[in-house]
């Protein structure tokens, strides 16, 4: 039983450009597992975005294709309990054949690691015993390895070795084909205006799109009303109100245009003018204190920058926050608007 549930296939994930590369290297692992170059395989991302379905989706395809092959999955916390317990009950050698004996291990959430330096030990071995057979391993994380903390330097250098591949949160075309793709399977249809309603406002979690839809059906089944975009609206500002609904990258921009009375589209274009570098800054800016987005993916929305560029950003922001008075007020007011929303 390699402990996969069903419902992750390769055939329920959407494809888009926020999960492209690590898609198209999951499908190649999976048709040759322990034959490509990417060994281990990593999928990094922030919650909710789909490592565990596109990792468990490698695992299914493996058992379709090849059902000789002894797959398992395993999240690395109850790897890590399972191996306090196996240390309790003198079985440490069983723990160890039994990982040694795969042809595939997928270990979801490795940043789960940090601090267990007798577990990473374990592992250590365990991973070079299958890398050396051929093996193949996938590994899926929060963060890309070289951002990852609390593990030890050997065991990161070996997450190094394949490729590592991000997933991205999915553009708006992106989410709204994941929620018809999730009605679909589920035998519902939704107007396209609820659909592309629900998919503007939820830009953060693919987790948090489904949750949605599912508060929307219950409520239209509750209050035996037809799901239109009235109801998807008042239910919505119950959702958001109900989960702390975060900030939006998509938020800041909307808010920050409006303040300075520029286009949106302009702040993801590479306009150089003053005020539109002065928006994109501070759009930046906001991101990095007021969501929960690294980075690269703030580079990325605002225009398909680099991580650096951001930090750039970040620091003219401060640097002026301290020198220009105006300056100040402007951005405090932006986040005085924010808070309220
Ligand atoms: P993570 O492990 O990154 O936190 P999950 O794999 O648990 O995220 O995904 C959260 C939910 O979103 C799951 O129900 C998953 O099926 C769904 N999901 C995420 N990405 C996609 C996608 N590209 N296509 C279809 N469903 C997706
Ligand atoms: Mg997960």
């Amino acid at each position: 039983d390699p402990q996969l549930n069903q419902n992750y296939t390769f055939e329920n994930f959407v494809e888009g450009e926020c999960n492209r590369l690590a898609r198209s290297a999951g499908y190649a692992v999976a048709n040759k597992p322990g034959g490509t170059s990417f060994n281990p395989l990593m999928l990094y991302g922030d919650v909710g975005l789909g490592k565990t379905h596109l990792a468990q989706a490698i695992g299914n395809e493996i058992k379709k294709n090849l059902p000789d092959k002894l797959v398992i999955y395993v999240s690395c916390e109850k790897f890590c309990q399972q191996f306090v317990d196996s240390l309790k009950n003198n079985t440490i050698n069983d723990f160890v054949n039994f990982y040694q004996a795969m042809d595939v291990i997928i270990m979801d959430d490795v940043h789960n690691f940090a601090g267990k330096e007798k577990t990473q030990d374990i592992f250590f071995h365990i991973f070079n015993h299958l890398h050396q057979s051929g093996k193949q391993i996938i590994l899926t994380s929060d963060k890309a390895p070289k951002d990852l903390s609390g593990l030890e330097e050997r065991l990161l250098s070996r997450f190094k070795w394949g490729l590592s591949a991000d997933i991205q949160i999915p553009d708006l075309e992106t989410r709204m084909a994941i929620l018809k793709k999730k009605m679909y399977s589920d035998g519902i249809e939704l107007p396209e205006t609820v659909v592309e309603y629900v998919a503007t406002q939820i830009d953060n979690s693919v987790r948090e799109l489904e949750g949605a839809m599912v508060s929307l059906l219950a409520q239209s089944t509750l209050n035996k009303k037809e799901i239109d975009l009235n109801l998807a609206k008042s239910m919505l500002k119950n959702f958001v109100k109900n989960t702390h609904k975060e900030i939006s990258m998509e938020y800041i921009q909307k808010l920050v245009c409006e303040y300075f009375e520029v286009p949106v589209e302009m702040v993801k274009s590479k306009v150089r003018k003053r005020e539109i570098v002065q928006a994109r800054q501070i759009s930046m800016y906001l991101a990095k204190n007021h969501t929960k987005s690294s980075l690269k993916s703030i580079g990325n929305f605002f225009g398909g920058r680099d991580h650096s560029t951001v930090i750039y950003a970040c620091q003219t922001v401060e640097d002026l926050i301290e020198t220009d008075k105006k300056f100040k007020t402007y951005v405090q007011d932006i986040q005085k608007k924010l808070k309220t929303s």
